[in-house]
Order: C-alpha cells, then sequence, then structure tokens
C-alpha cells in the first residue's frame, strides 16, 4: 500500500511526501481508511509505530474543509503528559503546513491569557492534557459540543497517571452523536476496555 492509495487529502498527502515517508507503517495501512470513513477506531499500538500520523493524517483530511468557531474547536486530541502533547502539536504542524487550520496546545505550566486568546479565535485542532483542558471548561470559556473527531493518545499511559475519571468526565462534554472517536493504547487493561465499550461506537480495531 501507498499513502496515495489511502484517499488522504492530496494537501496532506503533500506534506507526508515532503516529510520523506514513503509507506504507510501498519498503524497507519490498519487505522486511517476506517477513520476516513468516519468509523470510530481503536488502535492498539506502541510508541514507534508512527501512531501519531495514524490519527493525525485522518484527522487533517476530514476537517480540511472548514473553519472553526470562537470557542467551539472542530477537534481534540487528548494526551497524558505535556510532553507528549507537545510532540503531536509538532506533527500537527508538520503534515498540515499546506492546510489553513489552526491548533491551539493546552498544558499545565503555562498561562491561561494566552491559550485564551487562541479559543476565542477559533480552533480547528485543540491539542491538550485532561486536567488542563477541565480547567478551561470549567472557566466556562470552553464549548466542546462541536468537536466532530476526538483522539485518546496513551490511554494505558492515562490509566496509569489516574486520568481515566477525567477522560470519562471530557467525553460528557461532547456530544455523542456528532462526534467520532479515535482512541489508542499499547495495552488492553480491563478498565480501558471499560471506557471503550460505553465511549466507542462499532470501532474498527486495529492492532500491530
Ligand atoms: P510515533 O509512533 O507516532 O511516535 O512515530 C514514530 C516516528 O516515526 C516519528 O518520528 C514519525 O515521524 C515517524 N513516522 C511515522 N510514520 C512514518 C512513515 N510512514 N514512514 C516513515 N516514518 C514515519
Amino acid at each position: 500500500t501507498k499513502f496515495s492509495d489511502l484517499n488522504l487529502n492530496p494537501k496532506v498527502l503533500k506534506a507526508i511526501e515532503e516529510a520523506g515517508y514513503t509507506q504507510p507503517t501498519p498503524i497507519q495501512e490498519g487505522a486511517i481508511p476506517p477513520a476516513l470513513e468516519g468509523r470510530d477506531v481503536l488502535g492498539i499500538a506502541q510508541t514507534g509505530t508512527g501512531k501519531t500520523a495514524s490519527f493525525t493524517l485522518p484527522m487533517l483530511s476530514l476537517l480540511a474543509r472548514g473553519r472553526a468557531r470562537a470557542r467551539m474547536p472542530r477537534s481534540l486530541v487528548l494526551c497524558p503528559t505535556r510532553e507528549l502533547a507537545a510532540q503531536v502539536a509538532e506533527n500537527f504542524d508538520t503534515y498540515s503546513k499546506h492546510l489553513k487550520l489552526t491548533k491551539a496546545l493546552l498544558i499545565g505550566g503555562v498561562s491561561f491569557k494566552e491559550q485564551d486568546k487562541l479559543i476565542d479565535k477559533g480552533v480547528d485542532v485543540l491539542i491538550a492534557t485532561p486536567g488542563r483542558l477541565i480547567d478551561h471548561f470549567e472557566r466556562g470559556k470552553l464549548i466542546l459540543s462541536d468537536v466532530k473527531v476526538m483522539v485518546v493518545d496513551e490511554a494505558d499511559r492515562m490509566l496509569d497517571m489516574g486520568f481515566i475519571p477525567d477522560i470519562e468526565r471530557i467525553f460528557g462534554f461532547t456530544n455523542p452523536l456528532t462526534r467520532q472517536t479515535l482512541f489508542f493504547s499499547a495495552t488492553m487493561a480491563p478498565e480501558i476496555e471499560r471506557i471503550t465499550n460505553t465511549f466507542l461506537s462499532n470501532p474498527a480495531k486495529v492492532e500491530v
């Protein structure tokens, strides 16, 4: 399989070619087609398998057209740590360089003021750690009912760090009828299984 066989947005495809990628990795080959069809995806993959691109590429393709409204992000990526969120944001920049999409990185340890400004302008892709996202939500400035694509990255680390109740709350802020969910974990602990059974709808299961 080549990237050009996967029905990605041409501008996303161009960015991948410029990044020097020649072939999709197995998780990308498995996750991108169902994600582009609008299905929920349950990806079981470790770091280093190319899983970040496996959710970022379809997400960008799905969002390529359209524009976010003030305070209503169109997509949300939840990461367990600031470092991981920053890495996802870098990936987003690489793959979206030919698109006119906006992003905001909401992580702790940074003042709310700059983050508020971005949220007010409208965000296509919101990348966040759970605690900071909930802080923003509770301040009443963030509306998550327009989230079309929600990604949970490294759910097993979320579990280790005690974030599962936060993740459940955040799912509750979104609209399950219009939300597509791409959920990634390295392992399937019982607690993770419970979450996926609750919040994913007939997911395509991709295990590498
Ligand atoms: P990840 O598993 O998302 O942390 O990705 C691991 C590394 O693989 C990152 O440095 C990516 O830039 C790189 N990568 C992802 N997909 C591909 C691909 N299809 N071909 C070559 N490198 C890739």
